[in-house]
């Protein structure tokens, strides 16, 4: 069979599927998502992933409030907390050399309070990536999700009569609507917006690994500090010279999640190694004591380089659109990459659904009688919007937000990585006089951004209210609401 005529067949199949169907090119974190908010709409999808093995790299990930908000929807949020998530209690900032703590921020607890809970709506959670992806998998498939593996998709085309996507194996699946949830290298980028911008790299890199408690336990005589990250689930962050380090708790505390970011030193075409261990410790030596005896602890370690892409002009093209870091790839430095791509998912996926009961009542309605009538009076068809329409509501609802978490990203570089000493000085006289509670009036929300009108953001509640307390499915059936049930 030729191409073209390969194309039409599988045109004509796209037409007049029933319930309306979703292939997800990509089963990360964002695409499973995405495909548990469309099958809990009764939507029909596929997840089409290249890997013959789900397995997530990287060991720990921090779950952020609104990705938590997202996992409650779902009714996620038991199966997160047996497969061992730990709750982040506080949040401590020690300087690079000397350890002292520049910064304590509240978590679940303070003065008895879930203070996080208070602010956020709900609290922030570390959780190992395998575990995370299992269970979204899990879900995927009880929702009766078709997850595909060693599926690789080659093409995406769009054409008017249907989108379709063809796999390595040149088998063609098609659908109302293609999802690119295919990472940071997307293909279905490519395809449907063209060369219009490839990631760049940001300059730094990190090195994950992971430290058993055993070990961090051994170091406790030497550095009683340790108490609290083995007994109360904080996280720790070192800020230094062009670097900083986190270090949190996963698997009920048994497992100790380290990143360390620093300047990227990989040639130019690499986005992953084996690195050296000895090499990695040599960039820390001059590091607090305590932080340099954990990182002798690593016996293995990855490092990738981290890039970001300024914002696209659009995310969407007819029936296709794309999620996560296929559209808005950032720096991890606000932890929010796959919590956005979550959100991305379910903004979808509940935009979708939407579309698909207006259509089912549309036809219902259509359907009421054989002339038009029902009781005496016209019933109308309902009017309902294409899938074009709903997927440029998606894009201009994302958008905006995905884009102030990359400059946010960016901002918390600047802010973690000073290397000036009278900058750092400033910075540090900030960081103690920073008042934690939920802004009230407009001096509150402003208070936390001096000096000198200075927008660091990690210590601005108004910022981090907006980031980490957004309900992403109410404002998608608002939207959705606003702009088409009133037409
Ligand atoms: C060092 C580091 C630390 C981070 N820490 C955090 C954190 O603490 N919290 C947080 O929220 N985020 C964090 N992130 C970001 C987060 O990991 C990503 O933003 C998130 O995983 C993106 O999810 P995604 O589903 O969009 O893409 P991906 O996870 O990249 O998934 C894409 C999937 O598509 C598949 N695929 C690709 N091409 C094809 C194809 N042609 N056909 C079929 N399948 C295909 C891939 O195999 C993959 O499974 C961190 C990132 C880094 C690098």
């Amino acid at each position: 069979m030729s191409g073209v005529e390969g194309t039409k067949r599988a045109s004509a199949a796209c037409e007049n599927r029933d319930p309306l169907s979703v292939v997800i090119v990509g089963a990360g974190l964002g695409g499973l998502c995405c495909a548990i908010a469309c099958a809990r709409s009764d939507l029909s999808v596929i997840v089409l992933e290249k890997s013959a093995q789900l397995t997530e790299l990287g060991a720990g990930i921090s779950l952020p409030p609104n990705a938590i908000r997202v996992l409650d929807h779902f009714g996620l949020m038991p199966a997160i907390r047996a497969a061992g998530a730990v709750t982040a209690e506080r949040y401590r900032v020690f300087d690079y050399h000397t350890g002292d703590v520049l910064a304590t921020r509240p978590g679940m607890d303070k003065d008895g309070r879930k203070w996080m809970e208070e602010a956020f709506g709900y609290c922030h959670h570390f959780i190992h990536r395998v575990d995370y992806q299992r269970i979204l998998v899990a879900e995927a498939r009880r929702l009766r999700v078709d997850i595909r593996l060693g599926a690789e998709v080659r093409e995406v085309k769009c054409y008017e009569t249907g989108p379709f996507v063809q796999l390595s194996n040149g088998e063609k699946v098609c659908g109302d609507v293609i999802v690119g949830a295919d990472g940071i290298m997307s293909r279905v980028r490519t395809d449907i917006l063209g060369c219009v911008r490839q990631p760049q790299p940001t300059g730094d890199l990190a090195y994950r690994a992971t430290i058993p408690r055993a070990q961090v336990e051994a170091l406790l005589g030497s550095f009683p500090r340790l108490n609290g990250i083995l007994h109360a689930n904080e996280q720790w962050t070192w800020w230094g010279p062009n670097s900083h380090i986190m270090f949190y708790p996963i698997k009920d505390c048994q497992i100790f999640n380290m990143v360390l970011l620093c300047p990227d030193d990989l040639p130019e075409n690499v986005r992953r190694a084996d690195a050296d261990i000895d090499q990695m410790r040599g960039l820390f030596k001059d590091w607090d004591p305590l932080l340099q005896s954990l990182v002798a602890q690593v016996s293995s370690v990855l490092k990738w380089k981290l890039q970001h892409m300024e914002e696209l002009k659009f995310w969407t093209k007819g029936c296709v659109a794309l999620i996560g870091d296929a559209c808005h790839p950032s720096l991890p430095y606000q932890g929010q990459g796959s919590a956005m791509a979550a959100e991305d998912g379910l903004c979808l996926g509940t935009l979708l659904g939407l579309l698909y009961s207006k259509r089912q009542r549309s036809q219902a309605g259509g359907a009421s009688s054989s002339d038009g009538t029902k009781d005496g009076a016209y019933e109308f068809p309902l009017f309902h919007p294409t899938v074009p329409e709903v997927l440029g509501l998606y894009e201009s609802l994302r958008k905006q937000r995905t884009t102030i978490n990359i400059r946010g990203a960016l901002d918390n570089r600047s802010l973690y990585h000073m290397v000036d000493p009278s900058t750092i000085a400033e910075r540090n006289e900030w960081l103690k006089g920073l008042n934690w509670e939920p802004p009230e009036n407009e001096h509150e929300i402003s208070a936390n951004l001096k000096p000198k009108g200075k927008c660091w953001k990690w210590g601005h509640m108004r910022y981090q209210t907006d980031l980490l307390g957004w309900d992403t499915h109410a404002e998608a059936v608002r939207e959705f609401e606003r702009h088409f049930e009133k037409v």
